[in-house]
């Protein structure tokens, strides 16, 4: 099951403040929520709406370990699962690709070298650009539940 607004909202404003971090948040949790009921995913609306209010979560405050923090921060709040998304190009590396839509833990990280067997988080590999989607659980999550 899905976090919902209320608590995607409360972990947001934990960490962010000022109104152009908070409006920028809501628009392009509008935008996500737009394409994938425009895209035919209309029942995942909402989960990718989380997605997007989300993205930028560590920005105002820790823009120089932006993405790493995020990780830490959604870890604190409950979340661990993830699922592997690459940019979705041409320059995305076949590793990364076999990855993309799977779900794993910030526990256990993927092989993404079968060779070497070493194993990496988005974002880790040399200019990668995958990122991480959090998948929220309700049963896990650390937030109060607002009334
Ligand atoms: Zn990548």
């Amino acid at each position: 099951m899905s976090m919902n607004r209320g608590q995607a909202w409360d972990l947001l404003t934990k960490y962010n403040k000022e109104p152009f971090h908070l409006r920028h948040a809501i628009t392009v949790e509008h935008v996500m929520g737009w394409y994938a009921r425009e895209l035919g995913y209309g029942d995942r609306a909402e989960f990718w709406s989380t997605v997007g209010l989300l993205h930028d979560l560590d920005f105002e405050m820790w823009p120089e370990e932006h993405c790493e923090k995020s990780q830490e921060l959604m870890r604190d709040a409950g979340v661990e699962e993830y699922i592997w998304s690459t940019s979705g190009d041409s320059r995305v590396r076949e590793s990364h690709k076999k990855l993309n839509g799977k779900r794993f833990r910030w526990d256990d990280p993927p092989v993404v070298d079968e060779k070497t067997g070493r194993r990496c988080h988005p974002g880790e590999d040399y200019e990668c650009r995958c990122v991480a989607l959090a998948v929220f659980d309700f049963d896990t999550i650390d937030l109060p539940i607002a009334a």
